[in-house]
């Protein structure tokens, strides 16, 4: 989660001061279960607020996996087993589809039927057996998921779910709908996925504070960007406790169980907010060594890493437009080799 820092933060109220308060407008909303805060600046702000959030509540009636009149619910609870979809889910699909190849499938939008056994879904939280994990999985792989254009085939009692992948494509869709009704620059706050359109008007880079994974409640640090998704995955965003044992909301696909692989949050900063959010989903469960691995094979991002062991991690990319502020120590570069 992410917090957009606000313009009564030291350093940034100064460099604000070129840009006059009416031309400052703001939309505060509520989809896909999280509160969404829209900002955006000069005279067609307003208008393109109201575009984008028609369009996040567009996408939310596609999308959700609860509202029984959605694309996904239909999907779902199908009759057969080939079915044709809206060109708008067989996009998501498309693009999920490649992440999970690229990273071995830690990104996999079939763990749904999973994700609600350990109660994600319902709030009804639970630790399911090990015999009843492995029958789960026999409904789980994206691998078994067929996608040519827009004829999706599922097998039986398979599931899918958009919820690692959703708010970063609804980020996109909101700025380009900004985009279009004229804006140029706003930011968009999707319950800790942000997305910015330009810079902030006085032509400087917005500043984005990346939530405290341990005190959830603070910031650790500061970063600069310009027109780019900043999304970030972690535990304390959705988990249980049982026996002390703390269980977060991010499934390792190998084991039908909570990803557990040192991390405490994994931020992707890229031009695409749908690719930075499914990365983020998929780094979670990858760990530190197999984050730098594909990031050494892929790039195409930049990555903000904490671990268990509140060692901070920054690829060289971003290393200079991020500062830390929590008490973390240094932060240790990672390098393309
Ligand atoms: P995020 O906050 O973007 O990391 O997404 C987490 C959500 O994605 C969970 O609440 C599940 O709905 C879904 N999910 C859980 N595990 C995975 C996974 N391995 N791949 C894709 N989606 C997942
Ligand atoms: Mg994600």
């Amino acid at each position: 989660m992410i917090i957009l820092l606000s313009c009564t933060v030291q350093g940034c109220e100064k460099k604000s001061l070129y840009v006059p308060e009416d031309a400052k407008f703001e939309k505060n909303i509520i989809a896909m279960d999280t509160y969404m805060t829209l900002t955006a600046y000069g005279e067609d702000a307003e208008q393109g607020l109201e575009q984008a959030a028609d369009r996040i509540q567009e996408i939310e009636q596609v999308f959700s996996v609860t509202d029984e009149t959605s694309e996904i619910y239909q999907i779902n609870h199908r009759t057969a087993q080939e079915m044709e979809v809206s060109e708008e889910c067989a996009k998501v699909l498309e693009q999920a589809l490649e992440i999970s190849t690229q990273t071995g499938g830690a990104f996999d939008v079939t763990m749904y039927p999973v994700v609600r056994e350990w109660g994600f879904t319902t709030g009804k939280y639970r630790v399911p057996g090990e015999e009843e994990i492995q029958e789960l999985l026999s409904k789980t792989g994206y691998e078994k998921l067929s996608l040519n254009h827009r004829t999706l085939t599922l097998q039986e009692g398979m599931e899918i779910d958009f919820g690692g992948i959703a708010k970063g494509y609804t980020g996109d869709e909101a700025v380009a709908a900004l985009k279009k009704a004229g804006v140029e620059h706003a930011i968009v706050n999707l319950g800790g996925n942000i997305q910015a359109l330009g810079d902030r008007p006085d032509g400087t880079a917005w500043n984005v504070g990346i939530r405290d994974p341990i005190q959830s409640e603070e910031m650790f640090g500061t970063l600069q960007v310009s027109n780019q998704a900043v999304v970030t995955s972690g535990a304390y965003e959705r988990y249980f406790e049982e026996n002390g044992v703390v269980y977060g909301h991010i499934m390792n696909p190998d084991t039908g169980r909570p990803a557990d692989n040192g991390i405490l949050s994994v931020t992707v900063i890229g031009d695409k907010g749908i690719i930075c959010d499914a990365l983020s989903t998929a780094f979670f469960v990858l760990g530190l060594e197999g984050t730098t691995e594909y990031w050494q094979t892929y790039g195409g991002c930049e990555i903000i890493l904490v671990t268990e062991e509140k060692q901070v991690y920054v690829t060289e990319g971003i290393q200079d437009k991020f500062q830390l502020t929590g008490d973390y120590g240094e932060v240790i570069c990672i390098k393309k080799e």
